[in-house]
């Protein structure tokens, strides 16, 4: 399972990630998306995000198993 965060300091809250992968992301009270639970079957949205997002601020991090 992927594991991804967002940078809060460059998210601009313009809610495309949750647009895209709605299971993954949400907007908080704050308007910054926030990571809810990456499913095995969101993760090409997911990647589709991360790619998607205009300032970058979604990264992909390293599950150490
Ligand atoms: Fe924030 Fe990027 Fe998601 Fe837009 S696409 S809400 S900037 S994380």
């Amino acid at each position: 399972m992927k594991k991804v965060k967002i940078d809060k300091e460059k998210c601009i809250g313009c809610g495309l990630c949750v647009t895209i992968a709605e299971k993954a992301f949400k907007l908080s009270d704050e308007g910054k998306a926030e990571v809810l639970v990456v499913e095995t079957e969101e993760e090409s949205k997911v990647q589709e995000a991360i790619e998607s997002c205009p300032v970058g601020a979604i990264t992909e991090v390293e599950e150490p198993f």
